[in-house]
């Protein structure tokens, strides 16, 4: 009896091994995918903060073109007022009104090439930018595909694991059940393990030499003294012969 409970709960380990294997497989690939998304809205938000910077310097731009353009028109006003001009006072104000006029194009044309130059600098960003937004569009296609591999290689065989896994739950005695689902649940996934040497292999404490007689008869359902890990004989080790 305990001997069958034993094998039990050595398959269920087994089994439960599998499964959380091909769980960490799966959360592995899900987390870098999720990572490589994270990352594109990032760049995207870039992408859209700049793309807003560039409009903002573009119609500044724009704006800068049309005052230059009335300072040019005002010069020229002012330049065809010259041939009526009778008076030394109407001289004057012409030629107030043509340095003004001078300064205001030389300001607007300095300004205008300073936005130029903005905006050039940041539709390379922009452009840099895009660029980049495209190579992590790349990644995370790739890392939805090798998501979707791993979850087709993994799907039917956790399937099989878990009907394994209800199956020897199924058989086994309830409490033998709470118990194991206790350890597991306290020692990070591992209840059942080889005593070997007279030693646990899980925390390495000794076991007393009458207990792992016990243990190696497979005669009670026996619990480490230190880890309360359950214990099961060591399996033959497997030898393998190594061709030289
Ligand atoms: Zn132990």
């Amino acid at each position: 009896m305990a001997a069958d409970v034993l094998e039990q709960l050595e398959g269920l380990q087994r089994v439960a091994d599998e499964i959380d294997r091909l769980d960490a497989r799966r959360r592995e690939a899900t987390e870098q995918r999720d990572q490589v998304a994270e990352s594109l809205s990032a760049a995207q938000a870039e992408l859209g903060r700049s793309e807003e910077k560039a409009h903002t310097i573009d119609m500044e731009r724009r704006k800068r073109e049309l005052a230059l353009k009335g300072e040019r028109d005002r010069m020229a006003r002012v330049k065809s007022r010259l041939g009526e001009v009778k008076t030394s006072r109407e001289y004057q104000a012409v030629l107030t009104e043509t340095s003004s006029a001078k300064q205001g194009i030389a300001d607007h044309e300095e300004a205008l090439a300073k936005d130029e130059q903005e905006l050039e600098s940041i539709t390379a960003e922009v452009d840099h930018i895009k660029a980049k937004v495209a190579g992590i569009e790349e990644d995370l296609a790739a890392a939805e595909r090798s998501l979707a591999k791993v979850a087709e290689e993994t799907d039917g065989t956790v399937a099989r694991h878990r009907a394994e896994e209800s199956r020897l739950l199924e058989a086994m005695p309830a409490a033998v059940v709470d118990r194991y689902r206790l350890i597991r649940s306290r020692r990070g996934g591992l209840a059942v393990v080889q005593a070997r040497d007279e030693a646990c292999t899980a925390c390495f404490m000794r076991i007393p030499p009458q207990m792992y007689i016990e243990v190696i008869r497979r005669s009670k359902v026996l619990q480490c003294p230190n880890c309360h890990r359950i214990l099961v004989p060591p399996h033959p080790v497997e030898v393998t012969a190594e061709v030289e």
